[in-house]
């Protein structure tokens, strides 16, 4: 699976230099992290399907909202990574393209006022 992966994302990416692991490289993208997590799960995830993936993807918000209110830096990291690693992984069984989809909607500031910092009142949703 990763070798396949990894034949895959050099053959892809031409101009970046592949590492086999994240904690190799000093910067990362969403297209990093979708990539990273399709070569670790992307066997089980797309088994497990949208359903599945999104309850699993609830439960780790609900473990982000304890450790935000009672847990350590150290507990918050690992919350923080599990959120990002399952809605990266609903990206990918979904089709969606996070890169894609974060410009489209925030790419030019607010996209409810258009502005950066965001103007709109504060009782708005942004
Ligand atoms: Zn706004």
């Amino acid at each position: 699976m990763r070798g396949r992966t990894s034949r895959r994302n050099r053959g892809d990416r031409r101009t970046r230099t592949y590492y086999p692991f994240m904690m190799e490289r000093d910067t990362l993208t969403l297209v990093d992290v979708q990539d990273d997590i399709r070569a670790t799960f992307g066997g089980k995830d797309g088994a497990r399907g949208i359903d599945g993936t999104f309850m699993w993807f609830m439960e780790e918000v609900g473990e982000l909202s304890a450790a935000l209110r009672a847990g350590d830096r150290q507990e918050r990291l690992g919350e923080f990574a599990d959120v990002l690693a399952w809605l990266a992984t609903l990206a990918n069984i979904a089709g969606i393209d996070l890169t894609e989809a974060y410009r489209q909607k925030y790419g030019q500031g607010c996209p409810g006022c258009h502005s950066r910092p965001c103007t709109c009142g504060s009782t708005e949703k942004p």
